[in-house]
């Protein structure tokens, strides 16, 4: 009987959004989890928004629901400078070309300042890609972090990424609560 089911397959959960993938049957699956372009997103105001959409939905929803910061238009392959209060902790980033929203966030721990950059995006083929490279300047030095493709979320979390796509500011580099960086986001073709 086992057997059976485990041979089964069924319609991914997004069925109804309009996804025409098939999953084995009662496995955890990562097409669900992680890949499946009809994720759902949440909005990056996650303490003060409930809203949940589609990757290339939810710029619409934030054009009209959350006050743009001044700055939050970029071009792409176009480094531009970016000002950061430590204690924001998320700063939006858009584009009108792309439907989608980038995600500034700070992280502060007893050592320093982490600094991430994410697409807020599901994993799977379709989704655009795109690399960044994130620069902090301080007297006498920069700090620098590459990443030849950006992390894509499906929520903003507040733990502090526990893997390596960040850049990590110490504390005696820092001056003040403001991050001064330079920001430059382009698309993978
Ligand atoms: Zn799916
Ligand atoms: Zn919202």
């Amino acid at each position: 009987m086992e057997s059976v089911l485990r041979s089964v397959i069924v319609p991914c959960r997004n069925a109804k959004l309009g996804c025409t993938e098939n999953i084995p049957y009662g496995r955890d699956s990562n097409h669900e989890k992680k890949y499946c372009r009809f994720s759902l997103c949440s909005c990056p105001e996650i303490k003060e928004c409930n809203y949940t959409g589609l990757y290339n939905e939810i710029l619409f929803h934030y054009l009209v629901s959350h006050l743009l910061k001044p700055d939050c238009f970029f071009t792409f392959g176009e480094p531009r400078n970016v000002r950061m209060a430590i204690n924001d902790k998320n700063l939006v980033l858009m584009t009108l070309p792309k439907t989608l929203l980038f995600v500034v966030q700070c992280f502060r721990e007893p050592n320093g300042v982490y600094v991430a950059l994410n697409s807020l995006a599901p994993l799977g083929p379709e989704v655009e890609k795109f690399s960044y490279r994130i620069s902090y300047y301080f007297d006498g030095g920069t700090c620098s972090h590459k990443l030849p493709e950006m992390k894509r979320i499906l929520e903003v979390s507040y733990q502090t990424p526990q893997d390596k796509n960040f850049m990590f500011v110490s504390n005696s580099l820092l001056c003040g609560e403001v991050l001064e960086m330079e920001l430059c986001i382009s698309e993978i073709k």
